[in-house]
């Protein structure tokens, strides 16, 4: 199976892909986590985008291009997390001869929980897993660590620049796709729990769908 996650910021694309990878098998690809484990660990790739993520802008296709075909040949099942966000990125996608989608999942959330959401986000200091509420006092169930702070990208200032960019570049994209009869909508207001049982039902519909054939 072949899904994409679309979804504004602070949607939790991250986590659902995520889940989604255990559930059904899938290779994961975070865009954003490869380019902000590139930033941390100082690659050239890392280098030449770090200024993008840190203002809340897109890093250009004709880098990012690339590196995601890269990641994904050879894979037969994935979930996308954060990619494609523009139509260019869209066409780049579906013209990649291993790429043959089941599904684009739209988790949409009003403006107004993006930003209540967005404040009280803490990821892991240590591998950038995202907690599971403010002010996290248990250890990382990924690594272990203890010590959680917020995203420098969840900064107000650039929440409102990724916000403005997600609704001029990346709502294209989910026309896009419902023109293609590829859109899976999923609500995506409520807690973690009912957002992600939503988001199961779709896909195991889908994947029953695929044994049938
Ligand atoms: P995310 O973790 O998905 O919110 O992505 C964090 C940041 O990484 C974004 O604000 C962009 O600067 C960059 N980024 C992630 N995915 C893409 C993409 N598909 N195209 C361009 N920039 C991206």
């Amino acid at each position: 199976m072949q899904l994409v996650i679309i979804g504004p910021p602070g949607a939790g694309k991250g986590t659902v892909a995520a889940r989604l990878a255990r559930r059904f098998g899938l290779v994961h690809l975070s865009t954003g986590d490869l380019l902000r484990e590139a930033s941390a660990a100082g690659t050239a790739l890392g280098a030449e985008t770090k200024s993008y993520v840190d203002a809340g802008r897109l890093v250009p296709q004709e880098i990012l291009g690339e590196v995601v075909a890269e990641r994904l040949r050879g894979e037969k099942a994935f979930v996308l997390d954060g990619y494609p966000r523009t139509l260019e990125q869209a066409e780049f996608l579906a013209a990649l001869p291993f790429a043959a989608l089941d599904a684009a999942l739209y988790v949409a959330v009003p403006e107004d929980e993006i930003v209540r959401r967005l404040a009280a986000r803490v990821v892991c200091a240590s591998c950038g897993a995202v907690g599971e509420g403010s002010g996290e006092e248990a250890a990382c169930p990924k690594c272990g660590a203890t010590a959680w702070e917020a995203r420098a990208d969840d900064r107000p200032e650039t929440v409102a620049e990724r916000y403005a960019v997600y609704m001029r570049d990346t709502e294209p994209v989910i026309e896009y796709y419902r023109g293609r009869g590829l859109l899976l909508q999923i609500e995506g207001t409520g807690d973690r729990e009912e957002v992600w049982a939503r988001v199961e039902a779709a896909v195991a519909a889908l994947a029953g769908d695929d044994d049938n054939g």
